[in-house]
């Protein structure tokens, strides 16, 4: 028995896999779509749009790979 790395099949190496939970934008467009206009507001500044940063990964598009907790190889015996 040896201890034995090899690449991380989940990440293909690089530790981090992209975000899911935000399909790697790092956030949302929020309220876009939840306001109640109606089209003779068009005077009004379309300021509606906030931009939420994701809580996953912190806005930062990717995240930490759970196989290999960001080391981009697991260990293995063999
Ligand atoms: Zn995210
Ligand atoms: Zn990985």
């Amino acid at each position: 028995m040896q201890l034995k790395k090899r690449t991380c099949n989940d990440c293909g190496g690089t530790g981090r896999l992209t975000c899911s939970h935000c399909g790697g934008h790092g956030g949302y467009s929020s309220g876009s779509r939840m306001g109640e206009y109606s089209s003779d507001h068009n005077n009004v500044p379309d300021n509606r749009t906030v931009w939420m940063t994701c809580t996953w990964c912190g806005g930062r598009r990717t995240l930490t790979c759970d196989r290999c907790h960001g080391m981009g190889y697991v260990e293995f015996y063999e």
